[in-house]
């Protein structure tokens, strides 16, 4: 079994819109002690199988993951689903479906900074993108940096790409449901990604919270790469309060990222509870 802090269960390699291939996020997840692993990519799957071979020969323990795009009253949100079977069709079509809209999203970013005077911005972001199918607008940042617009992605997350800024697009997620529906299909568990990261209010995120539970969700990340002690606190009192199980997840991306993920309150029911774990694949 893990304990409250040797596992993570949310990373991304470069299946998605992460810097390293899925067996290095593996190797990077030993470096730092973790001995209970889950990939979590955007909206794909096949990073599993390399992540899972390298963890064999690790002897880390692995598990399925990634991490679903959607919308809730139009807000963009996060799901990761944890422990599913990934060939499962269903939820294999759900995700296939989902990038066919990021590509076509991808589109008409590039043709939203065309208009903006900066023009091959879609090729330049595609050379970043390892998956072609999977493209981001980390992406997009990247390319962006590299032609002298900011010197890193975070300025350009801070003036472009996001909501009112130059090379943001409307795009539409699938709902909650959709989403939720094809993880527990696919025999997995649905994680809230990042709670702390959506600009939800005290009872607005109540109501997202009761509407993932009625849906089948079944846990939230309270200890993330991106929480502060504070989120830390109020989403323990948030788990205990709704009976939702808790997960842990750095959502690596690139090497420097999340040197330190604060342990899991050990007043929380853990995630991995919910979870087959596979105890025979762990090195003593
Ligand atoms: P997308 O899913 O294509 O809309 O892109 C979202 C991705 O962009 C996230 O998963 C992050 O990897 C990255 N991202 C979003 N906001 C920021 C930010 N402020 N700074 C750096 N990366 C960001
Ligand atoms: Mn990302
Ligand atoms: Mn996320
Ligand atoms: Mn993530």
């Amino acid at each position: 079994m893990p304990t409250f802090d040797d596992f993570d269960f949310h990373a991304h390699s470069s299946v998605s819109d992460g810097l390293l291939r899925p067996g290095e996020v593996v190797r990077w997840a030993q470096t730092r002690g973790t001995r209970w692993f889950a990939l979590t990519d955007h909206d794909d799957v096949r990073g599993l199988q390399e992540a899972r071979a390298v963890a064999a020969e690790l002897g880390i323990g692995f598990v399925n993951g990634v991490e679903i795009s959607i919308e809730w009253q139009r807000l963009p949100i996060h799901i990761v689903g944890l422990g599913f079977d990934a060939g499962h069709p269903g939820l294999c079509a759900g995700l296939a479906a989902i990038r066919d809209g990021r590509q076509e999203r991808a589109r008409r970013m590039g043709a939203a900074f065309a208009d903006i005077g900066i023009p091959g911005v879609l090729a330049g972001a595609l050379k970043y993108a390892e998956n072609p199918e999977l493209i981001s607008r980390a992406h997009f940042a990247r390319y962006l940096v590299e032609i002298g617009l900011f010197r890193e992605t975070g300025k350009v997350f801070e003036h472009y790409l996001t909501p009112g800024k130059p090379g943001y697009v409307e795009h539409r997620w699938p709902d909650l449901a959709q989403a939720l529906a094809w993880i527990r299909a696919a025999g997995g568990v649905a994680v809230v990604a990042h709670p702390g990261r959506y600009a939800l209010s005290g009872q607005d995120m109540l109501r997202f919270l009761a509407e993932f539970r009625a849906a089948g969700g079944q846990a939230i990340e309270v200890a993330c790469g991106s929480h502060t002690p504070e989120h830390i606190r109020h989403f323990t009192r948030l788990a205990r309060q709704l009976g939702l199980h808790a997960s842990r997840g750095s959502d690596f991306h690139a090497p420097g990222d999340c040197e330190r993920l604060a342990p899991l309150p050990d007043s929380l029911e853990p995630v991995w509870a919910l979870l087959k774990l596979p105890e025979s694949s762990l090195s003593s």
